[in-house]
């Protein structure tokens, strides 16, 4: 987006304020620079140069959670997402913005790297060196070492051929993105094996890295344009049916970016399009879970898919259209306001009795896990796949996990 481009956008707010009350920040903060609509000024005032960084626009604008909850608000249309990139993109190009969130992003982005950090804590938790870390004074620091808890135990890299368990000659590519596919290593081999069970072949190419959407709502928007011409290369070259995505932030911004040349598809719905006489039989589960709803995918039809699970009681968490506080990178950067928004989806949780959260993001569902696990709850976190790969395991009639052959 140009500066020219920006202002257009921005000018077709008309400053209503329908949008004030959807916004997480609004709600917490109750500042108008802390709004949807008081950001649209501040972003109108820098492009103009009415303002400067010194003038705190910055704070504010790093408040934002991206959940663009007030772009769905908004009668006017208003695009307030690639506002507010374009946005942070000038400020960390023009003012050097950042340079260790970009560092840290450069390290989790890049599967040989993720997995040499992954060595480093396990290196670090049982030198005991660890344990000195976590009493650094400093926010930020101590929660990325609570999210590290959820890495897995050794290094992991799916990449590779897994081949159909079936003859059918059909095959697919499954995006498992950067971090998702070290934290939700068990949705990835799940994934697999029910692609596989069900006729199809599935290729995760070794090329296939992150999508660039958390350097992109960082402002780092050439390192996410890398990302995404990465992609649109090795799907170009691809003979597979579909790019199939596990996670909504990592679908949505393969969407926005037109960044996959193969039909892109989320799990759920590739699942939901076969003919019923191919959808795997699912053992009953009398239990009631809850279903929470990304931002990055409100409308996502996870409620559908686990609807196929007899007995299955689902329920809606309340106020599933309120951000979780996970949001990319926010958790790390904006940990106060992170956590605040996670204790109000907490004490939903709590009072609807639910034995299971599920949830389409990685974000959101480090985010509950992390929740959960400090308020000592009995709560299970899963990927809507998770769920139906654990009752097709039941149901008697799962097949073997394939063996990568590249
Ligand atoms: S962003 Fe939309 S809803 Fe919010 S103040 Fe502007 S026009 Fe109104
Ligand atoms: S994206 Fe979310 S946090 Fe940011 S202004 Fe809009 S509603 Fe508020």
């Amino acid at each position: 987006m140009t500066p020219e481009d920006l202002l257009v956008e921005a000018d077709r707010c008309v400053k209503c304020g329908l949008c004030l009350t959807v916004c997480p920040t609004y709600r917490l903060l109750a500042s108008e620079a802390d709004s949807p609509r008081g950001r649209i000024s501040l972003i109108q005032a820098l492009a103009k140069s009415e303002i400067d960084l010194h003038s705190h626009v910055e704070l504010h604008l790093d408040r934002c959670l991206n959940c663009r909850a007030c772009e769905a608000a908004c009668p006017s249309g208003v695009k307030y997402g690639s506002l507010l990139d374009a946005s942070r993109a000038t400020i960390t190009s023009e003012h050097r913005k950042k340079p260790l969130l970009k560092q840290l992003l450069h390290q989790l982005s890049h599967n040989d790297r993720l997995n040499n950090w992954i060595r480093l804590y396990h290196m670090a938790r049982k030198s005991g060196s660890l344990a000195l870390l976590r009493k650094l004074p400093v926010k930020r620091f101590r929660q990325l070492l609570a999210m590290a808890e959820q890495l897995p135990r050794t290094p992991v890299n799916r990449t590779g051929f897994y081949p159909s368990t079936k003859p059918t000659g059909k095959k697919v590519q499954l995006f498992t993105g950067c971090i998702g596919s070290k934290i939700d290593d068990n949705l990835v081999q799940n994934a697999i094996q029910l692609l596989s069970g069900l006729g199809y072949a599935v290729d995760i190419p070794a090329s296939t890295g992150c999508c660039g959407a958390m350097h992109r709502h960082n402002g780092f928007i050439r390192e996410a344009g890398q990302q995404c011409d990465a992609i649109r290369a090795q799907t170009g070259k691809s003979n597979a049916q579909n790019l199939i995505t596990l996670a909504t932030a990592c679908h949505l911004e393969l969407a926005e970016q037109q960044a996959s040349r193969l039909p892109l598809i989320s799990i759920s719905d590739f699942l939901l399009q076969l003919p019923d006489r191919e959808m795997p039989e699912l053992a009953p589960l009398p239990i009631r879970a809850t279903l929470h709803r990304p931002c990055s995918s409100r409308d996502s039809t996870d409620w559908q898919i686990l609807n196929k699970i007899p007995q299955l009681e689902l329920v809606e968490l309340a106020e599933n259209e309120l951000c979780c506080g996970a949001a990319g990178s926010y958790l790390l950067t904006q940990p106060e306001i992170s956590n605040q928004l996670g204790e109000i989806k907490l004490n939903h949780l709590k009072a609807n009795g639910a034995k299971i959260l599920i949830t389409s993001s990685t974000g959101c569902a480090m985010q509950f896990r992390q929740q959960i696990r400090q308020a000592g709850l009995d709560i299970d976190v899963y990927h809507p796949i998770e769920l139906i790969h654990q009752q097709w395991h039941r149901a008697g009639v799962a097949t073997e996990q394939p063996v990568s052959r590249a």
